[in-house]
């Protein structure tokens, strides 16, 4: 059987700023996407990246009274700095201030352009300078702009348009007969809704006159292009479009993990972009909701809450990917507290999960010099654990199949404390203190190592660093991927029966909320 491909994205981020808890959720989100599939055996490719053009980027690099080429180098240094710090595994990092980027977006204006769907028109509408766009009368509050509560100007200027009305119909049509192209559902919905209405043309250039720091339009040197004709084709250009290997090979199964303020660009430009250029429309979008981080901005241990490397540096890595993943549900919205993230660090990870590991070595050291014990060299079919993993293991495969990382955790740690109820009921230590229970007991301990050893693979797409740090602590040889496919994670009795087992290090040390360092 070939093995099948599956291509994610982040979008590029705009460096006007540095990067921030929404430009790490979606980077996470894709990276956790990713590392499950090369572990349900697909052949992946991840792409993230920085967006550089726009006046707003020179408004900033003025203000810090650098060239736009300085100020561009050097935020989008701090994202591909930070994206190691959070063990995003990107294959590629692509700049749209790249040559090879800037030679795509000439050729699909090219195209796009001779096929007569892009034209020339003066246009006369109010433009709110915040924004860089025109906006439309109803669209305003009060006749003022909603997101800066200014009057927009009236201003008069030639452009060149997208034509985007004669393709809607075909849109409507595709995304009715792709479920799941627009996923969550709600999306879907809100993107038909958009839809119902007639589409205005796109404007895509500015006048070399307002602005010169962008992609010169091939067909009038007076204009580049703007936004979306110049971001969007990031996705393409990076897989090497037009006869790129990875292009032909991976572009089919593209999926764009976007939050939801970006959906209409990408829900209707970006097809209809591709259509009007004759090229294959992507697989499908992934949407997800915004952070709210209201009333608890700035944090008296960490600072700034917002800023992944503050969080990341006092909580840890694994932490901070936990909490994102297992408190959004994909699609929602979620609040981001420190208070929440510490209490999940205090329960989920060092009590259920940290003593659940330590328990079961340090009883298998003192009860067995820390031996593993055979679980298949036993006969007490009644303790096993084996068909309890085989459920968790599919479910937590249909989650993370349908993009429902929060139920794909909650599956593992419904898992856990099956686990720890099973050391209640059975008592290992009250069976140590029988001689004739000592096969019973080494199938209660072989059992509990069989299911950490399970937990260890499953968690390895949210927290790649604690499933190798368990996997080596019970002496399972890492394949080089760093992972064990999930096919074979089921099987029970994998373990090397008497390999020694040493005490664990603490995977996760309480965080102590009355004595925060420096307090
Ligand atoms: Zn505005």
């Amino acid at each position: 059987m070939e093995t099948p491909t599956q291509f994610f994205s982040t979008p590029i981020y705009y460096v006007n700023a540095k990067p921030h808890l929404g430009h790490a959720y979606t980077t996470i989100a894709a990276d956790v996407a990713t590392r499950f599939k090369q572990m349900d055996g697909y052949d992946t490719y991840f792409l993230t990246g920085t967006d550089e053009h726009g006046d707003k980027i020179v408004q900033a690099a003025d203000k810090e009274q650098q060239s736009p080429r300085e100020y561009v180098d050097k935020i989008s240094r701090l994202f591909q700095d930070l994206w190691p710090k959070l063990n995003i595994g990107n294959n590629q990092f692509i700049r749209t201030t790249h040559p090879d980027h800037i030679r795509v977006v000439e050729m699909l204006l090219t195209r796009i352009h001779d096929r007569g769907d892009i034209y020339f028109s003066s246009y006369e509408g109010l433009y709110c300078f915040g924004c860089e766009r025109f906006y439309q009368e109803r669209e305003l509050v009060d006749g003022k702009c909603p997101d800066h509560g200014v009057a927009p100007s009236a201003i008069k200027e030639s452009n060149y348009f997208f034509k985007m009305s004669q393709y809607q119909d075909w849109l409507i049509d595709h995304i009715k007969t792709h479920p799941g192209f627009i996923h969550p559902k709600q999306y879907e919905t809100e993107i038909l809704s958009f839809l119902k209405e007639p589409l205005e043309d796109l404007c895509i250039s500015r006048p070399k006159s307002r602005l010169t720091w962008g992609i010169t339009l091939p067909f009038d040197e007076n204009f580049v292009t703007y936004v979306w004709f110049d971001a969007l084709t990031n996705y393409i250009s990076a897989l090497g479009y037009p006869d790129g290997p990875l292009f032909t090979k991976f572009w089919p199964s593209a999926r764009h993990f976007v939050a939801k303020d970006i959906i209409k660009p990408h829900g209707i430009y970006w097809p209809i972009m591709l259509k009007a250029a004759g090229i294959d429309i992507y697989n499908g979008l992934n949407v997800h909701g915004f952070w709210n981080v209201s009333g608890s901005k700035m944090s008296k241990s960490i600072g700034n809450v917002t800023d992944p490397v503050a969080v990341t540096d006092r909580y840890g890595v694994d932490a901070f990917r936990y909490f994102l993943m297992r408190e959004m549900v994909f699609g929602l919205d979620a609040n981001f507290t420190e208070d929440v993230l510490v209490s999940r660090i205090n329960s989920d990870l060092a009590n259920d999960l940290g003593n659940l590991f330590s328990r079961v070595l340090s009883m298998n050291l003192k009860y067995f010099k820390g031996r593993v014990p055979d679980p298949n060299g036993t006969d007490f079919a009644d303790l096993s654990l084996e068909t309890d993993a085989q459920m968790v293991i599919q479910h937590f495969k249909d989650a993370m199949t349908a993009y429902e990382f929060h139920k794909g955790v909650e599956a593992i740690w419904g898992f856990i404390s099956r686990m720890n109820k099973y050391i209640d009921t059975h008592e290992p230590w009250r069976l140590a203190k029988e001689p004739d229970e000592r096969l019973r007991l080494e199938a209660v301990i072989g059992n509990l190592l069989e299911g950490l050893r399970t937990v260890a693979c499953l968690i390895y797409p949210v927290m790649p660093e604690t499933s190798t740090k368990m996997l080596r602590g019970l002496c399972m040889v890492l394949p080089e991927t760093g992972f064990f496919p999930l096919e074979k994670i089921g099987k029970w009795g994998q373990m090397s029966a008497g390999a020694c087992l040493e005490k664990p290090d603490s995977l996760f040390p309480r965080v102590d909320v009355l004595k925060k360092p420096g307090h």
